[in-house]
């Protein structure tokens, strides 16, 4: 039977239809081959991606030019962090790689795309191509008891973003002052020697012939792969998330809705979305980012829906402006809203974004303070690498000036989540303090 190199294979369908045993089929996420196979390999001939094989390794295809083998700075992850990263660092006049193990910087979208104009405008201009609506007003609701109080806030001036296109743009960016980018390009494993990170094991399709994973050496490795990031595990400064600060997510783009296209809401309710909240973000034209998140040590014991997502429907079936809109994508992914690890360095290896988790946790905000994290880590490499010397000592600056500037915030509210029992967070102040985080 013809193997399958998952990793390699772009999806792409163009193998199915030469199969002359109809042994091929495309679920949504992976090519699948079915007994039928009769190993003649036509379907190898119709592979732009060299991902079909009979055994061993798959032939490597060679398209883009050669990486290096050393760099001053290798940065993982092509999320917010990691490209505001790699753009500080190529302006610093530093060489620059940057892995992205996805085939499509920006896809699938894992967030409901709210920014605060403000912060986002001291990274970039903000700018009509990647923004889908200007929002100018937010309206919490916040219920317990049968009863339900709102907050409204005027003129917190903020934006959806479309991030499929929000990423893409500031990995350009980096690649535009001289960082190499290069996608399907998966992180698999650190380089260790003395305890000092020296770089990284790269599984990558692009060096032409020959052994498709490589060793990569750098400087700096700075890891910025996000909620399932697992460099920060391989280099010793992070642990597994606990439940009580995971928030599980369940998202539609909703589309067919009328609501107010400048106003976002939010929706606090225990019943609702246990130690969590539910929003609905306008995306423009009768269409809105609706969701929830709820805390996943606690949905299970609460009566009701079985899956998250079962809570998600309930929230839409119980409010007939939603209830008569389709949902035309879905979109499924966790939240860390955890206290960031005791370390954010260590020699030679830095940790940015949510894979240091430096999210809000009262709200699970993260794209800023991953722009934000990038920068600032890039910026504390830079002077590291500049000083001939990247030991952990050297590269502390990076999470003091973090905890100055943001983490020590977000710290704050991490404690005040505590404080306020999941069911007593429709509480005047817990409300106070949610509505200045979300602006
Ligand atoms: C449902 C939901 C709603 C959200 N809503 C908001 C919101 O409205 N506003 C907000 O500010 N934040 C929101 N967030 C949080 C926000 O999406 C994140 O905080 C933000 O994306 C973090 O950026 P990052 O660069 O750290 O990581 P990511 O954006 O997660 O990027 C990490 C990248 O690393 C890549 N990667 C991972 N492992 C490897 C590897 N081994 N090799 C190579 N590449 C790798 C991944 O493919 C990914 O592209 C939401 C999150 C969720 C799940
Ligand atoms: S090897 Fe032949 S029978 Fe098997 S999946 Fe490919 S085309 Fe179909
Ligand atoms: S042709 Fe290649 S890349 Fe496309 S779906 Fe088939 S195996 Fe995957």
């Amino acid at each position: 039977m013809i193997l399958i190199d998952r990793q390699r294979c772009a999806r792409c369908g163009g193998c199915i239809d030469v199969c002359p045993e109809g042994a091929l089929t495309l679920a949504e996420a992976r090519l699948v081959v079915s007994r039928a196979c009769t190993d003649c390999g036509s379907c190898l001939s119709a592979c732009p991606m060299g991902a079909l094989h009979h055994g061993g390794e798959a032939a490597a295809p060679g398209l883009l030019p050669s990486l290096r083998r050393r760099y001053d700075v290798i940065v993982v992850g092509a999320g917010p962090g990691g490209s505001v990263a790699a753009e500080t660092a190529a302006r610093a006049g530093l060489s620059v790689l940057l892995l992205e193990k996805r085939q499509e910087i920006g896809s699938p979208v894992r967030c409901a795309e709210g920014v605060g104009h403000e912060a986002l405008a001291s990274f970039i201009t903000p700018d009509p191509r990647w923004i889908a609506a200007e929002v100018t007003r937010a309206e919490i609701n916040a219920s317990t008891g049968g009863t339900t109080r709102t907050l409204r806030a005027d003129g917190g001036r903020g934006y959806i973003l479309e991030r499929r296109l929000f990423d893409r743009v500031l990995a350009e960016r980096a690649a535009a002052v001289g960082a190499e980018v290069r996608v399907k390009a998966a992180v698999n494993g650190l380089l260790i020697e003395d305890g000092r990170v020296r770089g990284v094991r790269v599984r990558r399709y692009d060096l032409g012939e020959g052994p498709c994973e490589v060793e990569v050496e750098a400087q700096v490795v700075i890891a910025a792969d996000g909620v399932e990031g697992q460099l920060g595990r391989w280099a010793g400064l992070t642990a597994p998330l606990p439940l009580r600060d995971t928030m599980v997510c369940a998202q539609y783009l909703l589309a067919g809705i009328e609501i107010d296209p400048a106003c976002t809401s939010y929706f606090i309710d225990y019943s609702l979305a246990p130690g969590g909240y539910a929003w609905i973000f306008p995306k423009g034209e009768g269409r809105a980012n609706v969701g929830l998140g709820v805390q996943a040590d606690l949905w299970r014991d609460v009566a009701g829906p079985r899956t998250v997502l079962g809570f998600l429907d309930r929230f839409i079936e119980e409010r007939p402006f939603l209830a008569r809109g389709y949902p035309v994508t879905l979109v499924a992914g966790n939240v860390p809203v955890a206290l960031p690890p005791t370390r954010l360095v260590s020699d030679g290896f830095m940790l940015v974004g949510d894979a240091a988790r430096q999210v809000d946790p009262l709200t699970g905000g993260g794209i800023i303070n991953a722009m934000a994290a990038g920068h600032l880590a890039a910026r504390t490499a830079a002077e590291a690498i500049a000083g001939g010397d990247t030991s952990a000592s050297r590269l502390a600056p990076y999470a003091e000036a973090w905890h100055r500037e943001r983490g020590r915030k977000m710290e704050r509210n991490y404690r005040l989540r505590e404080r306020f029992a999941p069911a007593s967070r429709a509480d005047e102040r817990f409300l106070q303090a949610f509505a200045l985080a979300v602006g």
